[in-house]
């Protein structure tokens, strides 16, 4: 199966600098990658790409009305972006999503047959209290996600690894995508500080259906090896 190359930008690039990106890195992909990109909200565009799939970072669960600085359905339609991150840990834990409006977007979007990337993953302090903990708490983040969506790829993304240059271990990766798979039959990619140099060891890893890229995502050349990296699998 092709590995799934998802890069996320958070707030970083602006329009232009992601219109420049996008263009150049389209032009470098073949038609066998998978590869996705989640701009920052200002910075999206019309998802009519040759290769590469638009994304966004968020929506609101509602087609449009009143809900101050948030992008609705119909903003999203115009644009034919038909994929959405859900569950990010910063969106949880900065922004205070709960686990009930997690669900609440991914019922919305799933009935108007969304790709949905959901994001699971603990913090430092579950890790530390063992396996046991990582899997009671990871099943959390599953509750009332209707886990047999055919358009689910979920993304574990352990918070200590997001962003800190210290990725998860090949075995912490393992073990906990054989156990997410166990719950469903979704791809499973895994981010944390993947770049170009640790992206093949892990995109090797059975258990890995791709990566969700992020602080590494933000230049398009150290993306594309990643990209390339995941052609050799
Ligand atoms: C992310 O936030 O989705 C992410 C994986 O970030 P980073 O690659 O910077 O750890």
């Amino acid at each position: 199966m092709t590995k799934i190359i998802a890069a996320n930008f958070k707030t970083n690039h602006t329009r232009k600098s992601t219109e420049e990106y996008i263009q150049s890195l389209d032009k470098k992909l073949l038609p066998s990658d998978k590869v996705y990109i989640f701009p920052t909200p200002i910075a999206l565009c019309e998802n009519n790409f040759k290769h590469l799939n638009i994304g966004t970072q968020n929506a609101y669960p509602i087609f449009n009305g009143a809900f101050t600085g948030e992008i609705g359905l119909q903003a999203l339609k115009e644009l034919n972006i038909k994929t959405i991150l859900i569950g990010h840990s910063e969106r949880r834990n900065i922004l205070k999503e709960s686990q009930e409006f997690c669900a609440e977007k991914f019922n919305f979007f799933m009935k108007e047959e969304f790709e949905i990337i959901y994001c699971v993953g603990e913090s430092l302090c579950v890790r530390e209290k063992g396996f046991e903990d990582v899997k009671k708490f990871i099943q959390t983040q599953f509750e009332n996600i209707p886990i047999k969506y055919p358009k689910l790829i979920v993304a574990y993304e352990p918070i200590w690894a997001i962003g800190s240059g210290m990725s998860a271990s090949l075995e912490q990766i393992s073990q906990t995508h054989c156990f997410i798979k166990s719950i469903c039959d979704a791809p499973v990619l895994y981010g944390g500080s993947v770049n170009a140099k640790n992206a093949s060891e892990i995109l090797n890893t059975k258990e890995v259906d791709g990566v969700l890229v992020g602080s590494a995502s933000l230049d398009m050349e150290s993306f594309y090896e990643i990209i390339k990296k995941a052609r050799e699998k």
